[in-house]
């Protein structure tokens, strides 16, 4: 049996033993009025998805599918669907499934932040129904029109994947902070979602610094588009050296524990805003200290809505701004590799599971 009775996946069948998923098929949620089908090309892989399969936030459920980076085609609409989309678009959906389109949160258009129990993530997020979302290393997603995404021709499948939630997490916070001409804008932290701010930030017009700890990551930083680099740990004084340059921060890394934030707040120009998007480990503390504080904003970012997602594929597009994605193809094996090498920071600088019609067979 198959689609549409049941999806396929890759899936976390054994959490002791999580790096070694295997392929199940499972049934879908409840078809409701606003939702669309989608089967699927490509999924990006995110830090998230490691999180979650490794139980780093909290136990990973039974068959868990991971990924909420997806790109497919859309194959069937539920009879309300009212957005435009048509059987054969070729559309993206991020971290988010669902939320209650009604609060004043989602009125807003900031639906990452709605507080109802009707805000669903893509995977491992629970349905009122009781049904356990699952992720894009499937054949199928099936998705409330609302989060489902067209993606712009231009735009390659691959390099699409990512910008779903790496792309729009970052994204989100340039927008709303001002990124833009005239501007100093800092990235820290060049991974899987720092390189996309790098690139964002430029194609937005902002002058920008790249910091890390290291300068192993300067000459790509460079490449991306950064017009300056700093090392922390290699130049003693940066702190002192860019004292009052910054206009805005975005903390990239994938842990906050060894950052320094009140030399970052000595970057910042008064009214500048530091706004972290890390996602750590549960059991992490931020340490600050409060006169370091003084006239610089810091707050905490979580995801991007709707409109954001739209205005990003849109610059995107037009910029023709190209993440640098490695793909590999969908398969047991295959996201072994990913979730491996993402343990050990093997990627440059995100992966993208490809030639999802070879492993899927509906
Ligand atoms: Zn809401
Ligand atoms: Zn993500």
């Amino acid at each position: 049996m198959s689609y549409p009775e049941k999806f396929q996946g890759i899936a976390v069948t054994n959490p002791a033993d999580w790096t070694h998923p295997k392929k199940i098929s499972y049934d879908p949620k409840k078809f409701d009025d606003y939702d669309v089908d989608i089967k699927i090309e490509a999924c990006g892989v995110c830090g998230s998805d490691v999180h979650r399969a490794s139980s780093n936030w909290g136990p990973v459920k039974a068959n868990q599918v991971v990924g909420h980076e997806i790109v497919g085609r859309v194959v069937k609409l539920g009879p309300k669907c009212k957005l435009g989309l048509k059987v054969g678009d070729r559309v993206g959906v991020g971290a988010q499934a669902k939320s209650c389109l009604n609060c004043k949160r989602c009125k807003s258009d900031n639906e990452p932040y709605c507080k109802s129990k009707d805000r669903v993530g893509t995977y491992s997020g629970t349905y009122s129904d009781g049904y356990v979302s699952q992720g894009g290393y499937a054949s199928h997603v099936r998705t409330h029109e609302h989060f489902v995404f067209k993606i712009p021709d231009n735009i390659p499948t691959e390099l699409a994947a990512p910008l779903l939630c790496g792309g729009v997490t970052v994204f989100s916070p340039l927008l709303r902070n001002g990124c833009g001409p005239g501007k100093k804008v800092g990235v820290v932290g060049i991974g899987g979602i720092g390189h996309m701010g790098i690139l964002f930030a430029k194609a937005m017009g902002a002058e920008v610094y790249a910091i890390s700890r290291s300068s192993s990551k300067k000459e790509d930083s460079l490449k991306l588009g950064a017009d300056y680099y700093i090392a922390t740990q290699e130049e003693k004084d940066w702190a002192t050296t860019y004292a009052d340059t910054l206009d805005l921060i975005v903390l990239c890394a994938s842990s906050l524990s060894d950052i320094n934030i009140d030399d970052l707040v000595a970057t910042m120009t008064i009214g500048g805003k530091i706004v972290s998007i890390a996602i750590p480990d549960a059991s992490q503390q931020l340490t600050l200290k409060p006169f370091g504080l003084l006239g610089v904003y810091i707050s905490n970012s979580a995801l991007g809505s709707r409109k954001e997602i739209i205005q990003l594929l849109d610059l995107v597009s037009e910029k023709k701004i190209k993440p640098w994605v490695q793909t590999v193809p969908i398969s047991e094996a295959g996201v072994n590799e990913v979730f491996e090498r993402m343990e050990k920071g093997d990627v440059k600088y995100r992966f993208t599971l490809v030639d999802f019609d070879k492993e899927f067979d509906n």
